[in-house]
């Protein structure tokens, strides 16, 4: 009988990539991925801990499979699994809790699950000094594939959890990404998003030291990738250079995703990010300028300990000048084990929520706003999975949604499409062939 197994993430594009690579590792030996709702023997969680609600929906999934089905064997991976692993192991139904670096070699701890007790498998991460590069031919079920670079971060953010998490930032070697991105550009997929905890860091503890812009290269004259996505980067490395040869290439997609996290200085300083509102504001408008047609979007986390109604008004006023054209915006959430979480003046989370809202508003507008812009225009996009009120749902390369008739185009396809009227924040639109 073919073993089954269901594998379900949490959390951020590398958490999604190691999924797609751990679910390809098992099908190549036999397993088959049926989905979660029909509560297979083993299901993997790939969990995330960049909040308090993360850790929570984590613990559901697995208390669902076991409800599912009461001899399911649960292995649990991921950020949560790294800092957390005894209280995880001691969920019922709980067979293994593998580390991040483990999760690298996952095949490999895939032992002995019928234990009576659960088995923990993590190390040290703060250890980890090689990111080895989780191979992957094609990302399942999605038209886009991730391709991680990166791993780990050194940058120690008051609020985040993330480097006791991921460990001290080491990237993969430069030939590697550049045979991976070779590999899902060969299997279909129209567009490759370059991912990783803190990418803009990416080749510094390479031998010889490399970059990100180096990388671009490398993968512009050793793939034919059609569409290359850049995940976030920190606003502290998109020197000059990189932002030229951005915006001299149209294969890369104009859509930067730049960390801002408040705009206020005093919060920035609390929360050990090194950077002033002034510089941010700068590096924005020089991106503007450069390319008039970039999508420009913000992380922001509201509620920071010690924010007050002031310094909160002050970052909505900067943000509202910014030339930025859409804002993903968090509630501070505390953190156990990281500086802020210690900070006084924690802000109540009602008032961290009501912030959020204001700024999300905000977000919308700059949104609706910079969509507008291109009814009567062309866009190239990519078609994603699932309709959206029976209509197709495509992603431009400045990252709009852009919908059309569900006949005229298949997932994965990548169609230029004359833009037609507006549709919430996003666009709808005719092919144009
Ligand atoms: S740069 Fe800061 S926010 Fe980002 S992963 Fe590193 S510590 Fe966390």
């Amino acid at each position: 009988m073919t073993r089954q197994f269901s594998i379900v993430t949490l959390g951020c594009k590398t958490n999604q990539f190691e999924s797609a690579a751990i679910s390809e590792q098992l099908q190549k030996v036999g397993y088959r991925n049926v989905p979660f709702e029909e509560g297979p023997d083993l299901v993997i969680v790939n969990t995330c801990t960049v909040t308090a609600a993360t850790d929570s929906q984590s613990r559901n999934l697995i208390r669902r499979a076991q409800r599912l089905n009461n001899k399911v064997r649960v292995v649990v991976t991921g950020c949560y699994a790294q800092v957390d692993a005894e209280s995880l192991a001691a969920l019922p139904g709980v067979a293994l809790v593998i580390g991040n670096q483990e999760k690298e070699d996952f095949l490999h701890h895939l032992t002995d699950l019928d234990d009576d007790q659960a088995r923990i498998a993590v190390s040290d991460i703060s250890r980890a000094e090689q990111a080895r590069p989780m191979a992957l031919t094609s990302f399942e079920h999605r038209s886009r594939a991730f391709v991680q670079i990166q791993n780990g971060c050194d940058a120690f953010c008051s609020y985040c959890i993330i480097p006791y998490a991921r460990g001290r930032s080491r990237s993969v070697a430069l030939q590697e990404v550049v045979s991976q991105v070779g590999r899902l550009t060969e299997s279909g997929h129209a567009e490759v998003v370059l991912t990783g905890i803190h990418i803009g860091n990416y080749g510094q503890d390479l031998v010889p030291a490399t970059s990100l812009l180096e990388l671009l290269r490398a993968i512009r004259s050793g793939t034919g990738v059609r569409r290359l996505r850049l995940g976030s980067v920190e606003p502290t490395e998109i020197p000059v250079e990189l932002r030229a040869y951005i915006a001299e290439n149209d294969w890369i997609c104009p859509h930067y995703h730049i960390p801002l996290q408040a705009g206020d200085d005093d919060i920035l300083k609390r929360m050990n990010r090194h950077y002033l509102t002034s510089f941010f504001a700068d590096l924005l408008t020089d991106i503007r300028q450069r390319q008039p047609q970039a999508a420009i979007g913000l992380d922001l986390i509201v509620g920071f300990p010690g924010e007050t109604e002031d310094s909160f008004e002050r970052s909505l006023s900067l943000i509202r000048t910014l030339p930025a054209t859409h804002l993903h915006v968090f509630p501070y959430s505390r953190r156990p084990g990281t500086p802020a979480a210690d900070m006084p003046d924690q802000v109540p989370g009602h008032v961290a929520k009501e912030r959020a809202a204001r700024l999300r508003q905000l977000g919308e507008e700059k949104q609706r706003a910079f969509a507008r812009t291109f009814i009567g225009q062309e866009l190239e996009i990519v078609i994603e999975g699932g309709l959206h009120k029976g209509l197709r749902k495509g992603l431009s390369q400045n990252y709009l949604s852009v919908y059309l008739p569900e006949d005229q185009a298949r997932i994965g396809e990548c169609h230029k499409v004359k833009i037609e009227a507006a549709m919430g924040e996003g666009l709808l639109g005719s092919i144009n062939n």
